[in-house]
């Protein structure tokens, strides 16, 4: 029950959709009811001995309950209507079939009509909200949580959701109340025999309740063993150079049939246990009719019920019996359902850890400095900066340098707050970032990294990439100063040409431009340059540095220098080991000192010599 009330509430939207979808079942039933009903005066005037006119039997019965004079009461007014005449009667009954059942059928179909709009639209929101999720969540979760898992939550676990849903809305709107009407019918014909029949249903729905149990636990076995399968997929289509550079094919090959059949095994153990319901719930149901046979015929025989109407009675009946066995597939479907939902609420309910504080302020842009202050900061456990302290002068420019895991990406990494700091504070014009507005410090910021990220879009998309009514002039001049220009208008289609996934039909140096490009036209108040210029010829270097000297201008630039040459104008140098400040001062000052700066500065021209 909890699991379906889970589910209700992603409907919850769709509240209309439901009523309509409600009310199409609602007459669906009465329309079957009443056609299911005309067998009674049918079997009647067929079978009665009369060749000519109308006596049916019923009305000889002396039975005395409501139903029975109800009943005596149509069939009366019935052959007035017709005048006695045997053929206008069953003329009469078949159109009323007729009618009936295609009443029946279009409400069947309305009804069906809404629901598929309903469930479509509940399932597009699903997606919505984990994608929205995922566009919230920190950097560090995607590190930790596997990609292939996140597309396995929004692939399987949204479809298991959708079929789920499908069986509890009918479980819910539908059944039910099929079952109430159909019983309510059948205890007005005859409450006696169907006490007893009510007597007889506990048992069965007890057992079916069991196996739904069951049910929900290997099936979310199974979603987790099908989602390691694509992880580990995932994982493997990624490392496929190294997998063939280290010639690792086999033990891949022998991980993967190992997680494919234990995948494999759960689903099976899914499958027969889902497939059980049907068989155990209709040879209950068999078993119950067969009772009721025995019952409701000595009741016939002794007299206390007609004949038409005890198979009449007999044929609703067999109409309980769907909805029932409906109902105990439901449930299964439910429970697996709501395995996935809890798999779809695990990512809803990660935690974003980036919290925003009420009331933001926020930020243009810089006037006096932004401060690092005593900051420490860890990936989980290991700690990787130590006591990190400097400031950036309003359009001044400090370098990152040292060996490579000394920290330098982690340091800007902090300042857009992709990760927030364990101990001390970044400052801007005196103010902690955490008491900013996320969007506005992220604005107000420039970041060009080492590997270019570009989107299977247009030249042009690419550039203006978040951007929102960006003049075509704005878009040439930024591509001007990125020195791209020229290379775009020879390129195919201009700006309009796609670039590939991630860039792939650009040259690296091409690729950054795009990228300087972007952040050129954006107009950021701070810059965060990751100088990634060593993959590049001498040639593209030389472009992409002027592009990036053009972007430097008159901004506050953090860069994270990797040449040494491209700082030596820096303001500040900020020299790095495994997390910890060990020099500062500018290139002259650094030089003379021959200290760690010195060193690295050499090793880098002795490895360009
Ligand atoms: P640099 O930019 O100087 O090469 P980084 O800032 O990338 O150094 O890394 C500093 C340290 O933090 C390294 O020891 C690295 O292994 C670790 N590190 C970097 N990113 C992560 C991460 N996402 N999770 C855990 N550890 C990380």
């Amino acid at each position: 029950m909890k699991a379906m009330k889970r589910i209700l509430i992603l409907i919850l939207p769709y509240k209309g959709l439901a009523a309509l979808n409600m009310l199409f079942n609602l007459i669906q039933i009465l329309a079957g009811l009443f056609s299911l009903g005309l067998m009674m005066p049918l079997l009647d005037f067929m079978f009665n001995n009369n060749k000519e006119a109308l006596k049916p039997k019923a009305i000889e019965a002396g039975s005395s309950t409501d139903f029975t004079s109800m009943y005596n009461a149509f069939i009366q007014w019935m052959t007035e209507y017709v005048q006695n005449d045997k053929k206008q009667a069953l003329l009469l009954i078949c159109i009323a079939l007729i009618i009936a059942t295609i009443i029946k059928n279009i409400a069947r179909y309305l009804a069906l009509y809404y629901l598929v709009i309903l469930r479509n639209r509940s399932i597009e929101n699903i997606r919505k909200n984990i994608f929205q999720k995922i566009l919230a969540l920190p950097l560090s979760y995607f590190s930790n949580e596997k990609k292939g898992d996140l597309i396995s939550r929004m692939s399987n676990d949204v479809k298991e959701v959708e079929w789920s849903m499908m069986s509890s809305l009918e479980a819910i709107f539908k059944e039910p109340v099929t079952i109430i009407f159909y019983v309510g019918t059948l205890v007005y014909m005859s409450p006696g025999l169907t006490l007893f029949v009510i007597g007889l249903l506990p048992v069965a729905a007890g057992s079916i309740a069991l196996l739904g149990k069951s049910l929900r636990r290997k099936s979310k076995r199974n979603q987790e063993q099908q989602s390691n399968v694509l992880s580990f997929l995932e994982e493997s289509l990624g490392g496929m150079r190294i997998i063939k550079a280290f010639v690792g094919e086999k033990a891949f090959r022998h991980k993967f049939n190992s997680l494919n059949s234990s995948s494999t095994l759960a689903n099976i153990k899914v499958n027969h246990r889902g497939d059980l319901a049907s068989p155990i719930s209709e040879t209950l149901g068999i078993m119950v009719a067969g009772v009721i046979l025995w019952f409701g015929g000595n009741m016939v025989f002794e007299g206390e019920l007609v004949g038409s109407a005890f198979l009449a009675y007999f044929a609703i009946f067999s109409q309980v019996i769907p909805p029932f066995k409906q109902l105990s597939q439901a449930f299964p479907m439910v429970q697996r359902g709501a395995a996935s939902l809890d798999r779809y609420e695990e990512i809803l309910n990660a935690d974003e850890k980036i919290y925003e504080q009420s009331n933001p302020i926020e930020i243009k842009g810089v006037n006096h400095a932004i401060e690092y202050k005593n900051v420490n900061f860890a990936y989980g456990l290991d700690t990787v900066l130590h006591g990190i302290s400097f400031t950036v002068p309003k359009n001044k420019k400090v370098a990152l340098v040292g060996a490579s895991g000394s920290g330098k990406s982690t340091i800007a990494d902090l300042l857009p707050r992709f990760y927030d700091i364990s101990n001390g504070e970044i400052l801007i014009d005196g103010v902690d970032i955490k008491s900013l507005s996320i969007h506005s410090l992220r604005s107000m910021m420039g970041i060009v990294s080492q590997e270019a990220i570009l989107f299977n879009d247009t030249i042009a998309y690419n550039i203006i990439f978040g951007l929102e009514n960006v003049s075509k002039d704005d878009l040439e001049k930024a591509a001007k100063l990125a020195n791209a220009y020229d290379f775009i208008m020879q390129s195919e289609r201009g700006f309009d040409t796609i670039i590939g996934e991630r860039g792939s039909k650009l040259s690296g140096g091409q690729r950054q431009r795009i990228a300087i490009a972007r952040a050129l036209l954006r107009n950021p108040a701070v810059l965060i340059l990751d100088e990634a210029t060593s993959a590049l010829d001498n040639e593209s270097e030389k472009l992409v540095q002027q592009a990036l000297d053009n972007l430097r201008q008159d901004r506050t630039t953090l860069v994270i220098a990797h040449r040494l040459t491209t700082i030596q104008d820096a303001d500040e140098i900020i020299v790095l080991d495994k997390g910890f400040i060990i020099e500062r001062g500018n290139h002259t000052e650094l030089m003379e000192k021959r200290g760690p700066y010195f060193k690295l500065y050499n090793t880098y021209n002795d490895d360009k010599g």
